[in-house]
């Protein structure tokens, strides 16, 4: 029989009620301490080190592998570049000296190794040309075309954009542009001698293929000349009738007000130039004078029209050149005319190392320059190679190349002279566009004594750029309808104007040229 357990006391009760009490409080506690461990150490831990190896990992991902990748490319970008353009100057230095198996040898090495490069196949052709090879010439200025209309490279003159809107010529902007611009090697009198001397149509057949390869674009840039400043020249140019010491009827006038010339910039715009060249009879110009703030007032404003900005105001200083530029000048002209030695027998007034010095003004101020010369001067054709020796040399050679007939002037010692023969012309237009493929070859003075067929075989033979309105300086010009319907009938186009261009680069190759030593 179960006793009945003896009732507690009171002070039983209170111990037993103070330990169940104590028990839940230390098992409180126990638990509690769990957590805290949990919540305050071990969670935070992992989340630190998941954290941690996250920033790691994007790290990784997002800047030291592109940056691994970069360098590595950038080294094998370099190597290229460097062994291409050696192997370019080794094979340019063995052609100017005459090894020409060695030379041939090395630009098919250099070809092989860079098949995107069209400047290979072009050194290749002249190799060919001067061993007497006119057809493996030909061949190899095929491939030169070619490759340039697959080309990828950046042009020296920056039309990108414009090319990429008007041409058939797709721009494939997956694939990386080639950097490597190999250094130009101009062409020495005996080539252009050879070259000049070739059967007609032997000669317009490369210097086509030389045209197409470097301007594909069935375009022709429409420049529009004014003379800003008329006659009163102190000059004696023996070809000029704007020189004061002839009397060829041309009066001596005061600059343009710029208003009237804005006038003229604006219809010249409007009629489809892409070029305002501004003509001033002067001798030169100098810093702080009246008439040279008033050009530069004039050229800035001519300069927002959206055309390129052409001017020719005779000698320029560093000063001078670096102010036009500033203002907006695109391109300064400055022909040399002719060859040195026969410059003396056409101008007496200022030499022609003057003309150089001005011309290395314009390039050290970052101006295009525009710089050819007049056949017609009773030159033989010799002065005439000469001088395009001379302006092959340029470094950087000039951006455009006008190549003027002599248009007699009553009154001046030139009156009597006779016309230019029109192969003569073409032959000289052709030479040039081989000498200088990049530059815009300009059928200049003397067009409306040429035939719409005369005019067509220049452009076929590498002239992509004419003067248009009705008035040339103090001579007459083809009509604006006449030209536009030239065009058309040639199914040309007028090239879309780039006052943006920057000017030629320069070969590092090759020390500037001129030089201030030659000037
Ligand atoms: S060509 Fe120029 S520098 Fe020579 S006389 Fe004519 S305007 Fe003067």
């Amino acid at each position: 029989m179960d006793l009945p357990e003896p009732p507690l006391t009171l002070r039983e009760q209170y111990l037993v009620n103070r330990a169940r009490a104590d028990l839940k409080m230390a098992q409180n506690q126990e638990r509690s301490d769990r957590q805290t461990l949990w919540q305050r150490t071990i969670l935070p831990s992992l989340l630190w080190l998941v954290l941690w190896f996250g920033v790691c990992f994007m790290g990784a991902y997002f800047v030291v592998w592109p940056m691994r990748d970069a360098s590595l490319n950038n080294r094998k970008n370099r190597s290229v570049d460097e062994t291409a353009t050696n192997s370019y100057t080794r094979a340019s230095s063995l052609f100017l000296n005459g090894q020409l198996d060695s030379a041939l040898k090395t630009i098919q090495e250099f070809i092989r190794k860079n098949p995107g490069l069209s400047t290979g196949h072009i050194l290749a052709a002249r190799i060919h040309l001067a061993q007497g090879h006119p057809d493996l010439a030909i061949a190899s200025l095929r491939e030169a075309r070619k490759t340039a209309l697959n080309r990828t490279e950046p042009d020296e003159y920056p039309r990108t954009e414009r090319r990429s809107s008007r041409s058939q010529i797709p721009i494939t902007d997956n694939q990386s542009p080639i950097t490597f611009q190999p250094p130009h090697v101009p062409m020495t009198y005996a080539e252009l001698h050879r070259l000049y001397h070739l059967p007609f149509f032997d000669l317009i057949q490369q210097s086509r293929a030389v045209h197409q390869a470097h301007w594909p674009e069935r375009e022709v840039q429409l420049c529009t000349l004014l003379s800003i400043k008329t006659g009163g020249c102190s000059e004696d140019c023996s070809y000029c009738a704007q020189s004061a010491r002839y009397s060829s009827g041309v009066k001596a006038e005061k600059l343009m007000e710029k208003d009237d010339i804005m006038v003229r910039a604006q219809a010249a715009r409007d009629n489809g130039s892409t070029r305002f060249c501004m003509g001033a009879a002067w001798r030169g110009v100098r810093m702080g004078t009246d008439r040279f703030e008033k050009v530069i007032d004039i050229v800035k404003d001519v300069s927002k029209l959206g055309m390129e900005v052409c001017v020719t105001l005779g000698e320029l200083g560093p000063q001078e050149a670096a102010a036009l530029k500033e203002a907006g000048v695109t391109a300064y002209n400055h022909n040399i005319d002719t060859s040195p030695e026969h410059y003396t027998k056409i101008v007496t007034t200022h030499t022609f190392e003057d003309r150089l010095r001005t011309i290395r003004n314009a390039q050290d101020a970052g101006m295009s320059v525009c710089s050819g010369g007049i056949l017609g001067l009773g030159e033989t054709v010799e002065d005439r190679l000469k001088m395009l020796e001379i302006l092959s040399g340029f470094n950087p050679q000039p951006e455009s190349v006008p190549i003027n007939s002599l248009m007699p002037m009553p009154g001046t010692p030139l009156s009597e002279n006779g016309g230019v023969d029109v192969f003569d012309l073409v032959r000289m237009i052709a030479v040039t566009r081989l000498a200088i493929p990049k530059a815009k070859v300009r059928l200049s003075a003397g067009r409306t004594r040429l035939s719409r067929e005369a005019q067509a075989l220049a452009m076929f033979a590498g002239a992509n750029s004419i003067f248009y309105g009705d008035k040339l300086l103090t001579a007459a010009n083809p009509a604006v309808a006449e030209d536009q319907r030239l065009l058309r009938d040639l199914g040309l186009m007028p090239q879309e104007p780039n006052p943006s261009m920057a000017a030629p680069a320069a070969c590092g190759e090759r020390a500037c040229s001129p030089s201030m030593a030659e000037a």
